[in-house]
């Protein structure tokens, strides 16, 4: 991937940003949407219960059970994972149309469902937002206050296979400072630095 199409633009792309739990990816790609208007972002459906503060249809669809194994049996998701003890996928129609319109899309989600699209779409862009230690991450993690006690284990978990799967992705960005990310993020999204 990351041929220059004929005519010298840049044939429009899908970006994965994965990380662990915690690294500050929603902020981080709220920047970037801040950055650049153009940019697609999906919206996940998720069997997650709200959060505070979380709107349904911005932040993600909150579909019950039955609606999500819908959806996979139709083949409506470009992919689909489980992640701690909830699940999340992105509707294919909307990221499918978006390329198709000439805009980059942006899909912020966990490893699993990275590796599916890698699978689905060889030409998409890994890029794994990175903590800037360990210690920064539990800290954020424990600190949110959001999440009960044993969900905070399984999120550090889940953490440290992330990680551990950095090697595997085309990028690297680490999240020291939430502009600087966000920008260092949005030059790969709009195709100034492909991966070689
Ligand atoms: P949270 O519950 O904190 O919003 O999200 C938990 C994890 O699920 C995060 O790593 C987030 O990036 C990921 N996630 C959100 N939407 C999707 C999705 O559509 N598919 C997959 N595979 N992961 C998602």
């Amino acid at each position: 991937g990351g041929e220059p199409a004929p005519g010298g633009l840049s044939r429009p792309r899908l970006t994965v940003v994965s990380g662990p739990s915690g690294v500050g990816k929603s902020s981080v790609v709220a920047e970037l949407r801040r950055l650049d208007p153009g940019v697609f972002f999906s919206v996940s459906v998720t069997t997650r219960a709200p959060r505070p503060g979380e709107v349904d249809g911005e932040h993600y669809h909150f579909i019950d059970r039955a609606t999500f194994d819908a959806m996979v049996a139709k083949g409506e998701l470009l992919e689909h994972a489980e992640f701690a003890g909830n699940c999340y996928g992105t509707p294919r129609a909307p990221v499918e149309s978006a390329l198709a319109s000439g805009r980059p899309a942006v899909l912020e989600i966990e490893l699993q469902g990275a590796r599916q699209v890698r699978q689905a779409m060889p030409d998409a862009q890994l890029v794994m937002l990175l903590p800037p230690s360990w210690g920064e991450l539990v800290g954020r993690l424990t600190g949110r206050g959001t999440e009960r006690d044993d969900a905070v284990q399984a999120r550090l978990a889940e953490a440290e296979r992330e990680l551990a799967a950095a090697g595997e992705f085309d990028a690297q960005v680490v999240n020291d400072d939430v502009r600087a990310a966000a920008r260092r993020l949005l030059s790969l999204v709009s195709g100034e630095h492909p991966p070689s």
